[in-house]
């Protein structure tokens, strides 16, 4: 199997207790069944506790239960008990796991790291040069797939093509990132046909060339407000952040994020994740759109802190780790954007680009 990589990837390793925002409390750890049926077998006083302490939530989902909003491994040390008692291989699938993620293509896969957690968002944002991607021969067997493939090579050159969009530092980042909607926008309903000639022949377009359109400040506003109420509404883990999303509204980011190569960085992140998963449904712009939209958000957060670098890479941290990891925010933010014309691609390019202009 051929498996794609950020050159960032390989670089990742636990801090543990040096993390200053563990993954081991806020959420409940949902224990997989082959670990469970370890754990049935685990001898001794720790083995009793660890069944003491399995349940099924709400959801149907097998957890460890959370005592104080904490995993009940997690010591006041900030290491695990699990892996202290019982080595590595103890632990259960999503605590080996995490912050890496999988996504399988039949014969082919990508694997990359969560921007939720601390270390990795340092690995992902704080490099200069643009990401740049490894691939590897793995011994893992191919998944059984029912994916188009002129479709998904196809994908792979569109996603070149986005990444090259996002990585052309001649123009803003505000620039870059209409161009990638202006583009994603073009190929969407090529995707949907599977038009994949026609996506191919559109690779050679100049997505940098398209006219501005007038823009009221008045609508900007408006889509603002939109933006921020629907967000403020998401479920958050920490209460904080919903003030200071209800600072951040208002605040005036033109020229803030100009130079900074963490928000490309960003955006090269969203789109490395998530674009090639038009191959399954067929549907790029509530992908393009959930990117530009995070934008938007950060850029206004790390504004009205006027963020230096390390402060940003703590503000995109938390913000993937409220929005991005909880998957009904997810799910909530999809259908917005797929019912509300305030999120028209059209409307959010009006909305970046008004901002660059003042
Ligand atoms: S958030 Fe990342 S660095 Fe922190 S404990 Fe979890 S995996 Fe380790």
């Amino acid at each position: 199997m051929k498996n794609t990589y950020p050159s960032y990837y390989k670089k990742f390793t636990c801090i543990a207790d040096k993390c200053p925002d563990t993954c081991c409390a806020g959420w409940a750890v949902v224990a997989d069944s082959e670990s469970l049926e370890k754990y049935k077998n685990t001898d001794g006083d720790f083995g009793n506790k660890i069944r003491s302490v399995i349940a099924v939530d709400e959801d149907g989902d097998t957890v460890f239960t959370p005592i104080n909003n904490r995993c009940p491994f997690l010591l006041n040390s900030g290491l695990c008990e699990m892996y202290i008692e019982l080595g590595h291989d103890s632990l259960c699938r999503t605590c080996r796991q995490y912050p890496r993620h999988i996504t399988y293509f039949g014969a082919r896969s990508e694997t990359g790291i969560s921007l939720s957690c601390p270390e990795a968002a340092r690995l992902i944002l704080q490099g200069d040069d643009p990401i740049t991607f490894e691939e590897e021969n793995t011994l893992d067997f191919p998944q059984p797939t029912d994916i188009d493939p002129d479709l998904y090579f196809t994908l792979l050159e569109a996603r070149k093509k986005a990444i090259d969009i996002l990585q052309c530092r001649e123009f803003s980042i505000c620039r870059r990132i209409c161009a990638f909607l202006e583009f994603s926008d073009d190929i969407s309903k090529d995707i949907r046909h599977f038009e994949c000639g026609t996506i191919r022949s559109k690779l050679k377009k100049d997505y940098f060339l398209s006219e501005k359109s007038a823009y009221s400040q008045r609508r900007a506003n408006g889509t603002t407000k939109k933006i921020f109420s629907d967000f403020r509404s998401l479920e958050m883990l920490d209460s904080s952040f919903a003030d200071r999303l209800s600072n951040a509204e208002s605040v005036d980011v033109s020229t803030f994020s100009d130079n900074k190569t963490d928000f490309e960085h960003l955006m090269v992140y969203f789109v490395f994740r998530y674009f090639m998963a038009a191959v399954f449904d067929r549907s790029l712009p509530i992908k393009s759109k959930f990117a530009a939209v995070s934008f938007i958000v950060i850029q206004k957060l790390c504004a009205a802190e006027n963020a230096d670098k390390e402060r940003r890479t703590q503000i995109m941290q938390r913000f993937s780790k409220e929005v991005e990891h909880s998957a009904s925010n997810m799910d909530f933010l999809n259908t917005t954007m797929k019912k509300s014309r305030c999120y028209s691609v059209r409307n959010l390019i009006n909305l970046i680009n008004s901002v660059q202009e003042k």
